[in-house]
């Protein structure tokens, strides 16, 4: 996700963009020839033990939308598991909820048309075609327990049948003012680890997700006035249906309007064409908008390790947030402080393509692993495009608003430490500055001690051992404890809190 802090003073020059259009179009003619829609061949392999969503969405407008949904999970816990466990994120919006998914001070963007609330209803579940009595509980309902002994190494099909309602808000799920917002919509499975399920509940701080990746076949039937922009690409369209195929990713999300407007890009990545996809609602510069992350996605594909998708897809949303991550899909919020502000998000957002996407991490407990270097990449971005000046300031803006709260006496109840729970921040600023901002400063120094070449070796090394898996504080400190390279404790000072920055 990404918060707007203050208006920075930053963007991508004119000349640059102008020279990123110029590229692109002429790739576009020199590849147009070539182009195909999805090319399942090219597409990436995680594991053949990678769980497969199948979805038949409807859904005629309004507020209520039915969900049938086949889940093949396999187990690869080492364990007999007697359960298969999942999060039904959309009962946070449900009025029983007690963890609002929204903070006080943010409920009248977030309700543009008065409070409204939303749930998903499970109406029934079968495991491999028998049926199962399955229990529903959590904060507001928001897990889905279904009985199922499974050996390990053994797999199993869930098929569920459930009835979605959306609520009127600004938010990841829900109608919007001018897109309904179909993200976290769906039963999505927990991780099962250390013994058990995962069962974190929604919280208005931060991203409340942990996912591991998956393949996701989608049918949308949907009124024929929307568009729609999602994970993944489109296989098969009609004017009253989509289907979508998102193989690989961590979560699947997607936005529906009857205003977007889209600019594609095709580019080639290393012999492979990549296509980009901007479903606007109201941008002035578009097309300037799709060169930036057309030059983000190369930026990131040349620093780290190549984009994994054929596609990617940004859509504008509103949401309380300047945007929001998915797999191989991103939100940003057309509402904004100023063109530079957005800009950053679009490369923000763009950047969790690898942390996150490819790179998973433990967003609940340890979000500075994601968000943390999201921020960095943003800055690096500029830097590795010739803006040294940008890099910096962004840099500097970063350690002026960390050390406003460091400053701050333990007494109130600031707390430098990195690895701890979303819930236990007292104020979304403080979760800003600890994860985003000294996260992004924790990189910066790593680079300055390492060097920009070895710490891009580094960053490599952390993609390609992790990419389609999850990642923790240990893999990025294996990679900078290499050969002559010792700056683990570094890593370790900044997140236990004991580094004074
Ligand atoms: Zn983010």
């Amino acid at each position: 996700m990404k918060k707007e802090i203050s208006a920075k003073r930053f963007r991508i020059s004119k000349p640059l963009l102008a020279g990123v259009i110029a590229a692109i179009t002429l790739i576009v003619v020199l590849t147009a020839v070539l182009l195909s829609a999805c090319r399942k061949d090219d597409l990436p392999s995680a594991t053949d033990t990678t769980p497969i969503y199948e979805m038949t969405l409807s859904y005629e407008g309004g507020r209520t939308l039915s969900l049938r949904q086949d889940v093949l999970y396999f187990n690869t816990t080492g364990e007999t598991l007697s359960e298969i466990k999942f999060h039904l994120y959309p009962n946070a919006f449900s009025e029983s909820a007690e963890n609002k998914p929204y903070l006080p001070e943010e409920k009248e963007t977030f309700f543009y048309n008065g409070e409204s609330f939303g749930r998903i209803n499970v109406l029934s579940a079968k495991t491999d075609r028998s049926t199962a009595e399955f229990s529903v509980y959590g904060d507001g309902g928001q897990i889905l327990e279904v009985p199922c002994k499974l050996n390990d190494g053994d797999s199993v099909t869930v098929s569920l049948e459930c009835e979605i309602v959306l609520p009127e808000c600004r938010a990841r799920f829900g109608i919007a003012p001018d897109s309904v917002n179909l993200t976290g919509f769906y039963p999505a499975l927990c991780i099962y680890e250390n013994g058990a399920w995962r069962e974190d509940v929604y919280c208005a701080v931060g991203d409340p997700f942990y996912s591991e990746i998956a393949s996701f076949y989608v049918t949308l039937n949907k009124p024929t006035s929307m568009k729609v922009a999602a994970s993944g690409t489109v296989t098969a369209t009609s004017d009253a249906s989509v289907e979508i195929v998102a193989e690989n990713v961590r979560d699947f999300g997607m936005c529906l309007s009857d205003k977007y407007s889209l600019l594609s890009a095709d580019f080639l990545l290393n012999g492979k064409t990549v296509k980009v996809n901007y479903f606007s609602l109201s941008d002035q510069n578009a097309q300037e908008t799709l060169a930036l992350a057309v030059r983000a996605v190369e930026t990131f594909s040349s620093a780290f390790g190549d984009y994994p998708y054929p596609a990617f897809t940004i859509a504008q949303a509103e949401m309380c947030a300047g945007g929001m991550e998915y797999g191989s899909f991103v939100t940003v919020n057309p509402v904004t402080s100023s063109r530079a502000a957005y800009e950053q998000t679009v490369v923000h957002e763009t950047a969790h393509q690898w942390w996150f996407g490819a790179v998973g991490s433990d967003q609940i407990n340890s979000p500075w692993l994601d968000e943390g270097l999201t921020e960095f990449s943003t800055a690096l971005f500029y830097l590795l495009n010739g803006d040294e000046k940008t890099y910096d300031e962004i840099v500097s803006s970063s350690a002026e608003y960390y050390r406003r709260y460091q400053s701050l006496p333990a007494a109130i109840g600031f707390d430098p430490s990195m690895n701890r729970p979303l819930y236990g921040y007292v104020a979304a600023g403080e979760y800003v500055a600890v994860t985003y901002m000294k996260g992004l400063l924790l990189f910066d120094t790593l680079m300055t001690l390492a060097g920009k070449d070895r710490f891009l070796s580094c960053m490599q090394a952390y993609y390609s051992a992790n990419r389609f898996g999850i990642a923790t504080q240990e893999n990025l400190e294996a990679v900078f404890s290499t050969g002559n390279l010792n700056l683990g404790g570094i890593i370790r000072g900044y997140t236990n809190g004991t580094a004074v920055i």
